[in-house]
């Protein structure tokens, strides 16, 4: 019996995060480890397996496929893939940067429980919110003496990430993704005057807007995405530290796979869904165009 969509979409998903482990244990595997420069050998690690970490949940949970949540973790994506692109291209300074700024703002945190333990000793939460300082202050003290640690405001970099983007030659990607998927994660008009609004039908009302709280069918170009930046982020090991991988990439994995055009087409035929009125469609794409024809 022919395995039902239903089955195929979850082989897919278990086929895709293998592909995604593979591609990140094989580079890592070939990095070699500079003890003297721990910071930076640290970023690699921790950004790559935040990418793997960020695309496998979003393939676990196809119903995320969609513009309300999607761009949450896409955003997400492009800002670890441009982080480790501009630490990258000076490294030691940068990785240096990038895990002060992160001790800092653990400290201030640690600070603001103090605060709230002395503020309210009596309070119900008090003694588990001391048990976390706690916690949290043995991990801190592990990265480094915490006196050392200066609390900083403002950007870890110093630059806007739009700037980061410039320097990396990459800023095509804060404008086509990083802009776009900001609007979603900030509840800025321009994500929820489209996604959460529909305009009252009585004439008399001059137009104003009700709530809209609608599910939105669900679109594999998100997950495409998902997959595209995770190669980015991967590609860059290839590129900058000579890493070479024999598994395609989740990228190449995605687009080539025999389930894609059954996926589009289950999926992404909703003509009813905003999501495919407004997002480019993957079926648009030449590469996709060419299988399905
Ligand atoms: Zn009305």
């Amino acid at each position: 019996m022919a395995k039902s969509f239903e089955d195929s979409l979850a082989d897919f998903v278990d086929e895709y995060i293998e592909v995604v482990h593979k591609g990140l244990d094989s580079r890592w595997n070939q990095i070699v480890p500079d003890t003297y420069e721990r910071h930076f050998h640290d970023c690699v690690a921790a950004l790559n397996a935040r990418q793997a970490t960020l695309t496998i949940e979003m393939a676990l949970a196809p119903s995320t496929w969609n513009g309300h949540v999607a761009p949450l973790f896409l955003r997400c994506m492009v800002d670890a893939y441009i982080t480790l692109a501009w630490i990258i291209e000076e490294p030691v300074e940068r990785s240096r940067k990038y895990v002060q700024y992160g001790l800092g703002q653990e400290k201030l945190f640690i600070e603001y429980l103090e605060e709230a333990v002395r503020d309210d000793p009596d309070a119900h939460d008090s003694e588990s919110i001391a048990q976390l300082v706690e916690v949290r202050r043995t991990w801190l003290n592990s990265q480094l003496a915490e006196w050392a640690t200066e609390v900083n405001v403002g950007s870890w970099s110093g630059r806007s990430t739009r700037e980061m983007a410039k320097d990396i030659g990459r800023e095509s990607i804060y404008k086509h993704a990083y802009v776009p998927f900001s609007g979603c994660a900030h509840n800025m008009w321009q994500h929820v005057g489209i996604y959460n609004v529909e305009t009252c039908r009585n004439p008399l009302h001059k137009w104003h807007r009700l709530p809209l709280c609608e599910r939105h069918s669900i679109h594999p170009d998100f997950m495409y995405r998902s997959a595209k930046y995770a190669s980015l982020t991967y590609r860059l090991l290839d590129e900058k530290l000579g890493t070479t991988c024999d598994v395609p990439d989740p990228e190449q994995f995605f687009i080539e796979h025999p389930f894609l055009p059954m996926m589009m087409h289950r999926l992404a035929n909703n003509p009813t869904s905003t999501d495919t009125k407004l997002q480019p469609s993957l079926a648009l794409r030449p590469q996709f165009a060419a299988r399905r024809g």
